[in-house]
């Protein structure tokens, strides 16, 4: 069996990500572990400004320190009339890390006179599997709303209304979210490479 680490000691990205593998691997012939599986507790800096570096710099800390086949991710929401902020820094747009009430209020704030509300997740994956680095991407498009709805679901959730949808990723139990969300979108193409392995 072949080990993977997931550079994350968030427990339930571990659980989203290894419930996907398991689906799509009948034999498991991939074991996946977390960082502090690997008796990691480090918290890994995400200095870049763009997802894909910060998820490099989360896969090439824990590969150049323990030799192992491993990925690292970065995810965010861009809306376009903020020229794509909050971006990289979504986790600590007003200032404070994971302050996610204020960090919606600032969107809507900033967005109070805006009529373009279009905007996305994104969530950059990148894997170094065997030495080699491959990066794997998931978008989901959709609209800022005015005001915050529902309560499911983390960070900026309430006020982010997918294409298609009339209601929030925040009014939607966790399944639907996870069937259109930009983290699963990323996580079948990862899995999708493995299982052509
Ligand atoms: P991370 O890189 O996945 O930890 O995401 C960084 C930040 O982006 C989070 O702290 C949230 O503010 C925002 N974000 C990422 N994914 C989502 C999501 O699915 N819903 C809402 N906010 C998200």
């Amino acid at each position: 069996m072949q080990q993977l680490v997931f550079a994350t000691n968030n427990a339930h990205k571990l659980e989203e990500v290894a419930a996907i593998l398991r689906q799509a691997q009948d034999d498991s012939s991939i074991k996946l572990l977390s960082l502090n599986d690997i008796n990691c507790y480090n918290d890994i800096a995400e200095t870049g400004t763009t997802f894909r570096a910060n998820a490099s710099i989360k896969s090439h800390y824990i590969y150049n320190k323990y030799h192992v086949n491993c990925f690292g991710d970065d995810s965010g929401l861009e809306i376009d009339a903020l020229n794509g902020e909050p971006g990289v820094y979504s986790a600590r747009y007003a200032g404070v890390y994971g302050n996610h009430a204020a960090n919606m209020a600032k969107v809507l704030q900033n967005m109070v006179d805006t009529t373009n509300r279009k905007a996305r997740f994104r969530t950059v994956i990148s894997l170094v599997w065997n030495g080699e680095e491959h990066f794997f991407e998931g978008t989901v498009e959709g609209t800022i709303r005015r005001e915050l709805s529902g309560t499911a679901g983390f960070g900026y959730d309430p006020i982010f209304q997918p294409d298609g949808y009339d209601i929030t990723f925040a009014e939607m139990t966790l399944a639907e979210k996870n069937a259109i969300s930009h983290r699963a979108i990323a996580v079948e193409k990862l899995v999708g490479f493995l299982k052509g392995l």
